[in-house]
C-alpha cells in the first residue's frame, strides 16, 4: 500500500478530502446495506429536517499507524454506543452499534494510504454523523436519516510540545439543566461559538463553563471534559448530567487508577475548590490532554503551580500512559486497542 505523498508532520487540524467514505441511508423504517463511495458532497432539498430543526449528531474517533505497522482505532464501540444516546435522545434512528464499527473498519481500510505513518505525530480523524434528510417543515421529528462517515488526516496537535492554556470562566452557559449537554450534537456547538469567538478575542484560548442552574459548579469547555489533580495526588473530575461523557476521560480515570495508583474521585466539583489544585487538563480526543496553566475568573487568576511551561508531572503521566496504550507501546486494558489492519 502506497501512502499519499502527504507532509503529514506539518499537516493542521482541517478537512483534507480523502478518497472514500461510508454512507447508509435510512428510508421507510430501516436502514440499506450502507456502502463505501467516493462522492463527499450531500445533495437535500431545501427544507431537510437537519437544515430547519437542526436534527444531527456526530462522533469523532482516531486511527492511527502502531509501532509494529498495524492500524488501529481506540475504543469505537464507546462512539457506537454514545451515538445511540445522542440519537434517540434527538428523535433520530438508531444505527447498529455492530455496524457502526464495522462501518468505521470498512472507511479506515478504504482509505489506508490516507491513515498518517507511525512517528509522524498524524492521525486519522474519523468523523461518523448523521443527519435528517427529509422535508420537514412541521416541527416532528424527520422519516427519512443519511448516516456517514468521512475520514481526514490531523496532524499532531501540539507542534513543539504541549503549552498550557489560559482559559477564562464563561458567563455564556453551554447547556441547560435537563437539556442537551451530555449528548454529541451540533446543536450545543453552534451556540458555544459566540462564547468561544468573544473568549478569543479577550485572549483565553477556552472557556470554562460551570453548571448553569448554581454558577458554582464545574461543568467542563465547549469540546472537551475537565481534570484536575489535587496536592495529594489525587484524580478529580467533574460529576454532572449535563456533561458529555468524553471517552477520553473515562479511559483517563482507568489509567490513573489501574496503571498509575492514583485516588480516582468522579464528583461535583465546587470552582471554589479549583485553586487549591495542582494541575489541570482538558481531555477529548483531539488533543488527548491540553494542559490548563491559568483559570481567569472575572479578572481574578487561579495560577495552577505547574506554571504556563509545561505539562505538569502527573498530567504528563497520565498523557503518556494513554497515547503509549493507544499507539501499542502498552499493553492497553482488552478491547481498548481495536485492530482494523
Ligand atoms: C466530543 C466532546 C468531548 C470529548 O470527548 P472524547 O470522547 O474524549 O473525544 C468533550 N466535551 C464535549 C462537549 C464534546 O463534544
Amino acid at each position: 500500500m502506497e501512502k499519499k505523498n502527504l507532509d503529514w508532520a506539518n499537516l493542521g487540524f482541517g478537512y483534507v478530502v480523502a478518497d472514500y467514505r461510508y454512507v447508509s441511508k435510512f428510508k421507510d423504517g430501516k436502514w440499506d446495506d450502507g456502502e463505501i463511495t467516493t462522492d463527499a458532497t450531500i445533495t437535500l432539498n431545501e427544507c431537510a429536517g437537519v437544515f430547519q430543526y437542526s436534527q444531527s449528531c456526530f462522533e469523532g474517533l482516531k486511527a492511527y499507524t502502531t509501532e509494529d505497522g498495524h492500524i488501529v482505532c481506540f475504543r469505537p464501540d464507546l462512539n457506537a454506543a454514545r451515538m445511540k444516546d445522542s440519537c434517540e435522545r434527538l428523535e433520530m434512528p438508531v444505527f447498529p452499534e455492530d455496524r457502526f464499527v464495522e462501518a468505521v473498519e470498512k472507511v479506515v481500510k478504504a482509505n489506508e494510504a490516507w491513515v498518517p505513518p507511525y512517528g509522524s505525530g498524524a492521525t486519522l480523524y474519523i468523523r461518523p454523523f448523521m443527519i435528517a434528510t427529509n422535508s420537514v417543515i412541521g416541527v416532528k421529528p424527520a422519516v427519512e436519516y443519511e448516516f456517514r462517515i468521512f475520514v481526514t488526516p490531523v496532524g499532531p496537535y501540539f507542534k513543539g510540545g504541549a503549552k498550557p492554556l489560559t482559559i477564562r470562566v464563561s458567563d455564556f452557559d453551554r447547556a441547560a439543566p435537563h437539556g442537551t449537554g451530555h449528548i454529541k450534537a451540533g446543536l450545543n456547538y453552534a451556540m458555544s461559538l459566540h462564547a468561544i469567538v468573544d473568549a478569543h478575542n479577550k485572549g483565553f484560548d477556552e472557556n470554562m463553563y460551570l453548571d448553569p442552574a448554581t454558577r458554582s459548579k464545574v461543568e467542563e469547555t465547549g469540546g472537551a471534559n475537565f481534570i484536575f489533580i489535587t496536592k495529594d495526588g489525587k484524580f478529580v473530575t467533574p460529576k454532572s448530567d449535563s456533561i458529555l461523557p468524553s471517552i477520553t476521560r473515562r479511559s483517563l480515570m482507568v489509567v490513573a487508577e489501574k496503571y498509575l495508583g492514583l485516588t480516582v474521585e468522579h464528583r461535583e466539583v465546587l470552582f471554589s475548590e479549583v485553586s487549591d489544585f495542582a494541575e489541570c487538563g482538558l481531555c477529548g480526543t483531539a488533543a488527548v490532554i491540553s494542559p490548563v496553566g491559568k483559570i481567569n475568573d472575572h479578572g481574578k487568576e487561579i495560577c495552577f503551580p505547574s506554571g504556563m511551561d509545561e505539562m505538569g508531572p502527573v498530567t504528563k503521566k497520565l498523557y503518556d500512559t494513554l497515547t503509549g496504550i493507544q499507539m501499542g507501546t502498552i499493553e492497553g486494558p482488552e478491547g481498548w486497542v481495536h485492530k482494523i489492519l
